[in-house]
C-alpha cells in the first residue's frame, strides 16, 4: 500500500499496568469505525497505531476523516512507507511531499530511528535527506530553527515513514475503559456538549431525555435524537430512553406550588434518570448544568435536585462560561442543531418567581400530594429505548 496512517497514543502511554488493556480497547475501537470505509488492518507497535488500508477500494479519505473522532489520540499523520534504506527514503519523500515542499519558502527534516539496527543515527538521516532535498528544491532553504515546512522521517521496525506535519487527535482516553454514563439530554446546547466532554474520558455514553408531548412536538423529540446521532460521532452508539413525562408534569402544575415546579420536576429527572442508569449497568448520570445560569443551577437546587440520586452526577460544564460552551458546540457539531427553536419541557410551566435558595425541607414539603413513586413507575413503564448511530440518517 503506497499510504498509512500513523496514530499516537495519548494518555494511555502513561497507564502503566492498565496500558495493554487500553491498547487492546483502542484497537477494536478503531476496527470498528475503520469497518464502514472498507478493508483496513489496525496494529499497535512502540506506541503508534497504524491503520493500514489493505486494498483500493478502501475508502482513505472517509477512513482519515474518521480518524479525527476517536478517543485515545493525540495526533494524526497519513505517511509513504518504504523501504530501510537512503535511496528509497529520499524517492519517497520526493514523490509524496515534493509538491509540499516547492509551495513551503524554507524546510527541515526531522528524523526518528526506533530500528536501533539500521546503521545511521537521526541526525545523520536527517542530514543526507535534508541535503539531497535541498539541491532538488533550489528555493526551499534549510532552516533548522523556523522552518515553514517539516519532512519526518520514521525509520521503524517494519518499514521507513515519511509525512508531513502531524495533524491533532481527539485526545482523551479510548470509549469504554472508563465504564458507562447516563446523560440527560436536552434539546439545548450545553447537555450534548456535556455528554462528549465525559465521553472524552474513555466512557460510554447513554442518554435519557423527558418529553412531554402534546406540550412538546415530535420535532423537539427527533432533534434531541439528532443531537444524540451527532454525538455518536465521538462517543460510538448509544441508546436513548425517551421518558414520558406529561403526566408528571401536569401532577406538579395541579398540585404544587408554584414556586417549586422546576425543582421538583428537576428532582424527578434525576431520579427516573438514576433508575434507568441503573438498570443499564451506568455508574453515573450527567447533565449541563451550570452554576448561576439559571434559577434551577444555584448551589441550593443543585443540593436538592441531588439529594434523590446516590451515584456520582458529573457536571462537566459547571465552571465554564457560555462562551466556552459554545465554542465546544461548534466544534463537535451540534450548536446549529442545538438552537433550532423547538421547545423543551423545562420551559413548560416554568414558574414566575422560582426560588433560588430552596432547602430540602421546603422541597419534601412541597411534594407532599404527589404519589412520587407511582408517578415515577408509570413513567418509566412507558419508556421507549431508540438505539442510535452515526451512520444513520440524519433526523432533521
Ligand atoms: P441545556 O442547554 O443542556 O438544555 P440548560 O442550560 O437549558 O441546558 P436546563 O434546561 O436548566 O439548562 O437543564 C439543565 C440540565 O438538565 C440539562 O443540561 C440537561 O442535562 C438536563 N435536562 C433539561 N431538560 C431535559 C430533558 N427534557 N430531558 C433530559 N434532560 C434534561
Ligand atoms: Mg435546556
Amino acid at each position: 500500500m503506497n499510504e498509512i496512517f500513523l496514530l499516537k497514543l495519548g494518555e494511555i502511554v502513561l497507564k502503566g499496568a492498565n496500558k495493554r488493556q487500553f491498547e487492546s480497547r483502542l484497537r477494536q475501537n478503531i476496527r470498528r469505525r475503520m469497518k464502514a470505509y472498507g478493508n483496513f488492518d489496525v496494529y499497535i507497535m512502540q506506541s503508534t497505531v497504524y491503520v493500514e488500508p489493505k486494498d483500493e477500494m478502501a475508502d482513505v479519505e472517509g477512513a482519515w476523516e474518521a480518524c479525527h473522532s476517536i478517543f485515545g489520540l493525540v495526533s494524526l499523520c497519513r505517511c509513504r512507507p518504504c523501504e530501510k534504506d537512503m535511496d528509497s527514503i529520499f524517492n519517497a519523500v520526493e514523490e509524496y511531499l515534493g509538491e509540499d515542499l516547492d509551495c513551503a519558502k524554507s524546510f527541515k527534516v526531522e528524523s526518528k530511528r526506533s530500528d536501533k539496527q539500521f546503521p545511521m543515527t537521526s541526525i545523520a538521516i536527517s542530514q543526507e535527506i535534508g541535503g539531497r532535498l535541498a539541491e532538488s528544491h533550489p528555493n526551499c532553504l534549510v532552516d533548522v530553527h523556523n522552518p515553514e515546512y517539516t519532512v519526518y522521517v520514521e525509520v521503524r521496525d517494519l518499514a521507513a515513514y515519511v509525512h508531513g506535519p502531524a495533524v491533532p487527535g481527539a485526545g482523551g482516553l479510548p470509549t469504554g475503559v472508563g465504564g458507562r454514563s447516563m446523560c440527560l439530554l436536552s434539546g439545548g446546547i450545553d447537555s450534548p456538549v456535556a455528554a462528549y466532554m465525559i465521553a472524552k474520558r474513555g466512557v460510554e455514553i447513554e442518554c435519557v431525555h423527558f418529553f412531554s408531548y402534546p406540550y412538546t412536538s415530535q420535532l423537539a423529540k427527533d432533534k434531541v435524537l439528532e443531537l444524540a446521532r451527532l454525538v455518536t460521532k465521538y462517543s460510538g452508539r448509544m441508546t436513548v430512553n425517551i421518558v414520558p413525562f406529561t403526566e408528571i408534569q401536569e401532577a406538579i402544575r395541579d398540585n404544587c406550588d408554584e414556586q417549586y415546579f422546576t425543582l421538583i420536576m428537576r428532582r424527578f429527572m434525576m431520579e427516573i434518570s438514576q433508575r434507568i442508569a441503573k438498570n443499564d449497568g451506568c455508574g453515573s448520570l450527567i447533565t449541563g448544568e451550570n452554576l448561576g445560569q439559571v434559577a434551577s443551577q444555584t448551589m441550593e437546587a443543585m443540593a436538592v435536585t441531588g439529594a434523590v440520586v446516590d451515584i456520582p452526577i458529573f457536571m462537566p460544564l459547571v465552571g465554564m462560561d457560555k462562551e466556552e460552551i459554545v465554542t465546544i458546540a461548534r466544534k463537535i457539531g451540534t450548536l446549529e442543531t442545538s438552537i433550532l427553536p423547538y421547545e423543551d419541557c423545562c420551559t413548560v410551566f416554568t414558574p414566575k418567581h422560582p426560588k433560588t435558595k430552596p432547602t430540602l425541607g421546603q422541597l419534601i414539603h412541597a411534594e407532599e400530594k404527589l404519589d412520587r413513586e407511582a408517578l415515577m413507575e408509570r413513567a418509566l413503564a412507558g419508556v421507549e429505548k431508540v438505539r442510535v448511530e452515526y451512520h444513520d440518517e440524519p433526523l432533521l
